[in-house]
C-alpha cells in the first residue's frame, strides 16, 4: 500500500527494501514525556500523544511509535534516558505494543492497512533443501 503523505515516503522505501528484524516499542509506564527519543528517530515515526488523564490531556504527554514506519535502528532505545524503550522482534512488537500503550496513535495505526513488505527470503539451506526434493 503506498503511503499517501510525502513524509512517509522515505520510511516506506526503507521498509520495502528490508523488513526490520526488530521494532521499537515504548513502555509508557516508564515514559516521562521528555521527548529525547523524538529527536533521534531518523524516520520521524515517534508521535507525541495526549497524557493519561482525559481531563488534562496536555499534562504529562507521552510518546508512541508508529510501528509501520519504524525501521528498527535502535537509536531511540539507546538514548532514552529512562530506559523505557524495548527493541522487540517484528511480530512480537505488534503483539506487545497495545499492552504497553495507554492511549494514542497505536490504536489508529491498527486500523490502517499495514505496510506491504516482502516475505522474508528463505534461508539458503532451506532453498537448497527444497531444490533437491
Ligand atoms: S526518551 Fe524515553 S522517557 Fe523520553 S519521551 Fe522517549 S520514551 Fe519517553
Ligand atoms: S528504532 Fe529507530 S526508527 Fe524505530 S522508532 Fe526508534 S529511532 Fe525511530
Amino acid at each position: 500500500m503506498p503511503f499517501l503523505e510525502p513524509k512517509y515516503q522515505k520510511a516506506a522505501e526503507l521498509r520495502n527494501k528490508r523488513r526490520p528484524k526488530q521494532l521499537a516499542v515504548i513502555n509508557q509506564g516508564g515514559c516521562t514525556g521528555c521527548m529525547v527519543c523524538v529527536d533521534f528517530c531518523p524516520v520521524d515515526c515517534i508521535e507525541v500523544v495526549p497524557g493519561p488523564d482525559p481531563d488534562n490531556p496536555s499534562v504529562h504527554k507521552l510518546v508512541e511509535i508508529d510501528l509501520p514506519l519504524c525501521i528498527g535502528c535502535t537509536l531511540c532505545a539507546k538514548y532514552c534516558p529512562w530506559d523505557t524503550i524495548e527493541m522487540l522482534a517484528f511480530d512480537g512488537a505488534y503483539a506487545i505494543a497495545p499492552e504497553w500503550t495507554l492511549r494514542g496513535v497505536v490504536d489508529e495505526q491498527w486500523q490502517r492497512e499495514p505496510v506491504q513488505v516482502e516475505e522474508a527470503r528463505p534461508r539458503r539451506r532451506d532453498r537448497e533443501k527444497k531444490a533437491t526434493e
